[in-house]
């Protein structure tokens, strides 16, 4: 199996409340480093990094809690070419998804579905965060 060089992210951010989906290169991540990404208004929203061997990490700063949360991840998991939903581990809230472009696509869409359907249900339509999600600049060609 041809293993992607590319993972998608897609994330809300904690300031300003944009939903983004965010690409990400396995080039990224060489020799131990590190790389951070960020909302277009500058808020650093999930880490990664590479440790030793075939072990990396995830540290989430969520939107739900407030807090940020801390995954180790063997590399075949981010690169592995399934979906993983990043869960916060407070509220138990989907708070984003990471994997290739089409699955994310996918999974951000039936996402905004049932957070569209709860805010009407709870009648929260128009109201807050929900209604924030940035349009354009999702770069999920894959
Ligand atoms: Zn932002
Ligand atoms: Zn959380």
């Amino acid at each position: 199996m041809l293993i992607p060089t590319t993972v998608f992210c897609a994330l809300r951010c904690p300031e300003c409340g944009c939903l983004e989906v965010y690409s990400l290169s396995l080039f990224a991540l060489g020799g131990g480093r590190s790389c951070w990404l960020e909302c277009s208004c500058g808020t650093p929203l999930l880490g990664i990094g590479r440790q030793k061997g075939n072990c990396c990490w995830l540290q989430l700063n969520c939107t739900m809690c407030g807090n940020s949360h801390f995954w180790p991840v063997a590399r075949r998991d981010l690169w592995g070419g399934s979906l993983r939903t990043l869960i916060c581990e407070d509220t138990g809230l989907e708070v984003g998804f990471l994997g290739p472009g089409h699955l994310v696509r996918r999974a951000v869409t039936l996402h905004e579905r049932s957070l569209a359907e709860l805010a009407q249900d709870l009648g929260l339509v128009g109201e807050g965060w929900l209604g924030n999600a940035c349009g354009g600049n999702n770069n999920t060609e894959a």
